[in-house]
């Protein structure tokens, strides 16, 4: 990075409760202007560096799209809030209750036996959530399969 660089900060912090204080969250997004690339980093909620983005070009005013690269790194700074909201989304009551999916509505009246589990439809929001928290924790050691 240029010494002459413009630093400037945006606060994506989050203040929710996190599932693993390995993620040392909240993160925010900091800018590093070089001329007129941009560079944005991700710090962990010490200041320290986590990641920094490939170099690209961020126009200023009104009519602009938003770069790709900016777009993935302020989805990856939300990340730890994503997770934690998706997990107490799903809280600890079972998908299935009373013959019937809570979260999708499929009915499980003819499979009493899955009464009291979690959903098996791959369309079913709760078990996509489930596949994400297990890749994102890594708690899925076969690609993230809930
Ligand atoms: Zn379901």
């Amino acid at each position: 990075m240029d010494a002459n660089a413009i630093k400037t900060e945006e606060q994506l912090s989050a203040s929710a409760a996190m599932p693993h204080d390995t993620l040392n969250a909240p993160w925010s997004l900091h800018f590093d202007r070089d001329g007129t690339e941009d560079v944005v980093v991700i710090c962990d909620a010490d200041g320290d560096d986590l990641l920094y983005s490939r170099c690209f070009w961020r126009a200023e005013g009104d009519d602009f799209e938003i770069p790709l690269t900016l777009s993935a790194m302020r989805l990856i700074v939300a990340a730890p809030k994503l997770l934690t909201a998706l997990i107490n989304l799903l809280g600890d009551k079972p998908d299935i209750q009373n013959g019937q999916c809570i979260r999708c509505g499929r009915d499980y009246q003819a499979y009493p036996e899955n009464e009291g589990g979690n959903c098996l439809s791959d369309d079913c929001p709760a078990y996509q959530a489930r596949a994400a928290i297990a890749e994102a924790t890594a708690a899925g050691h076969d690609g993230g399969q809930p």
